[in-house]
């Protein structure tokens, strides 16, 4: 038999159809296999179909609604799209509890990002360091020039930045534009104004102009939230309200002095945040790399990679959360404005625009946060999350979603939430009602 090869030339041209076809050959699949994407058209793929390359259908996430939210007074309910059972369940949960302490506070710094140009072969680069700063204003014109939109909006390039760095392949200059992008992610916005610069600056220096493009470490745009959890409202089962509260703070405590553990908390910051990006039709990528790197950035002095988050007790011994993490989100452009569930989701949250939305996905990173420290801090995070994973396993093992329900109490009764278990339990569940 012929090698298949997976070089299609003008996949992109095929229609959505056509597309199918190839990779069912391909991947010699049947016309039943293709079924989920076959029941799919209409007026999604219309626009779907044109959001990416070579598309073949779409990838339908849930879209859940966390609840509870209050943010500077203000009521939210939170649209999330995420694969991971409990985290919706979780945020909803812990956003109750900072109601009972008056719910989240949010602030939101200007909506500045960072456009990097890099100068090669700069024959005095703390010369043209300065050289490049004295002509900071028309260079700034000369950006600005590139976005007349954005202006008009009240946005622009800003600032202009220059620093000499040691790399190993010898020192370069790099040159930092500041954009104040207003209610885009502004990745477009600030690499089309990058790439207009690059020649002037490799002219100004005497070097070569390398690359142009926009830095996801956006410390200019950070969202920051808090919010306090009254110890009377974190008691629980066996544990009281005090001793919840000292169990997070060791739990934090550990995430600040391990990048181990470390890299588990922010992952759990990130799973509300990303939920909503995603929800909203953001770059979820975006906001995942800045995060991260942010914490490594802020930790840098110090060699370990730093929570974003912090717990401390106040003077009545409450629980006092909060977060600081860039928060590069848009209301206009990207896939905001053009994917249809994504502008619901904006509707469903009631934002007037991206500094709302940061404020609001901080308080969200928070709450996940709290949620999954409270629950490590004292049962451990395996009993809620297995109860609400026990139903994935069941519908894997072939469940349909009434059946799954009971296979999936069973699992969790008998702790045994595995595949095979779930099969079983299937069967004598079917081979009971056949009776
Ligand atoms: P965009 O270019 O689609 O929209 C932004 C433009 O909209 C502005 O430049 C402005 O001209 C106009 N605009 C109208 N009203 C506005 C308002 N109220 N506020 C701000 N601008 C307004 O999108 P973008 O946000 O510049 O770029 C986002 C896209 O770039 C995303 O799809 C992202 O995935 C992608 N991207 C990301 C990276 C990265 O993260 N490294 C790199 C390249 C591209």
């Amino acid at each position: 038999m012929a090698e298949k090869s997976s070089e299609i030339s003008g996949m992109y041209r095929k229609s959505v159809d056509e597309r199918r076809k190839a990779v069912e050959e391909f991947s010699s699949l049947s016309a039943a296999d293709l079924a989920p994407l076959l029941a799919q058209g209409g007026k999604e793929m219309e626009v779907v179909g044109k959001m990416i390359e070579n598309v073949i259908g779409y990838y339908p996430l849930p879209l859940g609604v966390a609840t509870n939210f209050r943010v500077n007074g203000k009521d939210y309910l939170v649209p999330m799209a995420l694969e991971e059972p409990s985290v919706v369940a979780a945020a909803s949960h812990a956003a109750k509890l900072a109601r009972a302490g008056g719910g989240f506070h949010a602030t939101v710094s200007s909506p500045t990002m960072i456009g990097q140009v890099q100068l090669l072969h700069v024959p005095d680069p703390y010369g043209a360091v300065q050289r490049i700063l004295g002509e900071e204003t028309p260079l700034l014109a000369l950006a600005n020039a590139k976005d007349p939109m954005l202006n008009k909006v009240g946005g622009g390039a800003r600032k202009l930045e220059a620093r000499v760095i040691s790399t190993p392949r010898g020192p370069m200059v790099i040159v930092h534009l500041l954009v104040d992008v207003r209610d885009a992610m502004g990745a477009n916005a600030t690499n089309t104004m990058v790439e207009a610069l690059a020649p002037h600056l490799a002219r100004i220096s005497g070097g070569r102009s390398h690359l142009r493009i926009l830095s996801n470490l956006a410390i200019h745009r950070v969202a920051r939230a808090w919010g306090t959890f009254p110890k009377g409202a974190l008691a629980f089962d066996e544990w009281k309200g005090e001793e919840v509260v000292e169990g997070m703070l060791d739990a934090w405590a550990f995430a600040a002095g391990d990048p181990f553990r470390c890299a588990t908390h922010n992952k759990g910051i990130m799973n509300g945040i990303s939920a909503v990006a995603i929800a909203t039709g953001n770059d979820f990528r975006a906001l995942e790399s800045g995060a991260h790197s942010y914490a490594a950035w802020k930790a840098a002095s110090g060699g370990v990679i730093a929570p974003l988050t912090v717990y401390e007790k106040n003077a009545s011994g409450d629980l006092v959360g909060s977060i600081e993490v860039p928060m590069a989100v848009g209301t206009v452009g990207g896939a905001t404005a053009v994917h249809p569930i994504a502008k619901l989701a904006v509707k469903i949250l009631g934002i007037s625009g991206a500094s709302e939305l940061a404020g609001v996905m901080a308080a969200v990173g928070l709450a996940q946060n709290f949620a999954a420290m409270r629950a490590l801090a004292t049962e451990g995070i395996q009993k809620g999350h297995m109860a609400l994973h026990a139903r994935n396993v069941a519908i894997t093992a072939g469940a349909t979603p009434e059946e799954a329900e009971l296979v999936a109490q069973r699992l969790v009764e008998e702790k045994m939430v595995r595949a095979d278990r779930a099969a079983e339990v299937l069967k004598e569940l079917r081979a009971g009602r056949a009776k």
